[in-house]
C-alpha cells in the first residue's frame, strides 16, 4: 500500500457517495486520518467501512449550515488532530431541466447554499486550522459545466462558475501561507448524482463520450489525491479537467 498521506488529517465532504467516497477511501488507505462528512449517516457508515480502516470516521453535517460546519470542524479537529486536507465534494444538481426564467427561488437557492454557500463555510472552518498548522492543500470539485453551459441546469452551470473562480481567489489570498487550492472539473462520471437521469438521458451522456463510456469515481479520486499530496506542492489556483476528452472538441 501507499503511504504518502501517513500523518496527514484530511477532512472530505460528500463523502457517502460517489466521488466523495473514493476520495475518503482513497486517503484513509493511503495513510491519512480521515473525517468523512455528509448529510446521509447510512451511506456514512459505508464509507467509513470501505475504509476498512481505523483512520476514518463520520461526521454528519449539512455543509449549507454554518452551525453544523463549525461544530464538524471542530469535532474533526478533536479526535484526529489539526485539518491538511480538505476536499469539497459534496454538491447537488437540480433535478429538474429548466430554462433560468422557469427555476424555482428555492431550488435555485438549494444548488447555491449547497454547492457555493457550503464551499465558502467549510474553506471559513478549516482555513484557520491551516493557517496554524504551516499549510494546507485543498481540492474543489468544479465540473465541465464550469467553463460549457449544459442547457437547462443554470443554476448548477452558475455554482460551478463559481467554484471554479473562489478556488483562485482562495489560490491568491493563501499562496504565501503554504495553502494550495485547486479545482478538478468532471465530464459526466457514474454517480448517484445521475440517479434521477432518464434512460434516453443515460444513453445520450454515452453516445456523446469520445471514449464511449462515462468516467468512474475512482478515476475522479486518483487526480485529486494527486492534487493534495506533496507531489502536486507547485500547483496551486488551477482547474483541472477530468472528462474523458469532451472538452477537446467532437
Ligand atoms: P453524489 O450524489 O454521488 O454525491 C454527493 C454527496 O453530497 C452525497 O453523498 C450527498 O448526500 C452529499 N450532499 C448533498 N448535499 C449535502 C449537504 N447539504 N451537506 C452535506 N452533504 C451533502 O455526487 P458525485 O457525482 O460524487 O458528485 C460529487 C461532486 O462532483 C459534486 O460537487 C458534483 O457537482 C461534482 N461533479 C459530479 C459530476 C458527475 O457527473 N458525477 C460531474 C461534474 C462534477
Amino acid at each position: 500500500m501507499n503511504d504518502r498521506f501517513n500523518g496527514k488529517v484530511a477532512l472530505v465532504t460528500g463523502a457517502a457517495s460517489g466521488i466523495g467516497r473514493e476520495v475518503a477511501v482513497r486517503l484513509a488507505r493511503e495513510g491519512a486520518r480521515v473525517a468523512c462528512v455528509d448529510l446521509n449517516s447510512d451511506r456514512l457508515a459505508e464509507t467509513v467501512e470501505a475504509a476498512s480502516t481505523e483512520r476514518a470516521i463520520a461526521l454528519t453535517c449539512d455543509v449549507s449550515d454554518a452551525d453544523a460546519v463549525d461544530a464538524t470542524v471542530a469535532a474533526a479537529v478533536a479526535q484526529l488532530g489539526a485539518i491538511n486536507i480538505l476536499v469539497n465534494s459534496a454538491g447537488v444538481a437540480d433535478p429538474n431541466q429548466r430554462r433560468l426564467h422557469e427555476i424555482p427561488l428555492d431550488a435555485w437557492d438549494k444548488v447555491q447554499n449547497v454547492n457555493v454557500r457550503g464551499l465558502f463555510l467549510m474553506k471559513r472552518a478549516v482555513i484557520p486550522h491551516m493557517l496554524d498548522n504551516g499549510g494546507g492543500a485543498i481540492v474543489n470539485l468544479a465540473s465541465v459545466a464550469s467553463f460549457r453551459a449544459t442547457p437547462r441546469a443554470g443554476s448548477y452551470v452558475t455554482s460551478k462558475g463559481a467554484v471554479l473562480t473562489m478556488t483562485r481567489a482562495a489560490a491568491i489570498d493563501y499562496a504565501k501561507d503554504n495553502i494550495r487550492v485547486n479545482a478538478v472539473c468532471p465530464g459526466t462520471i457514474n454517480t448517484d448524482i445521475l440517479a434521477n437521469a432518464s434512460e434516453d438521458v443515460m444513453q445520450m451522456l454515452v453516445a456523446r463520450a469520445p471514449q464511449g463510456r462515462l468516467g468512474e469515481p475512482e478515476e475522479v479520486a486518483s487526480l485529486i489525491a494527486f492534487l493534495v499530496s506533496d507531489e502536486a506542492r507547485h500547483i496551486n489556483g488551477g482547474s483541472y479537467l477530468i472528462d474523458g476528452g469532451r472538452c477537446a472538441g467532437g
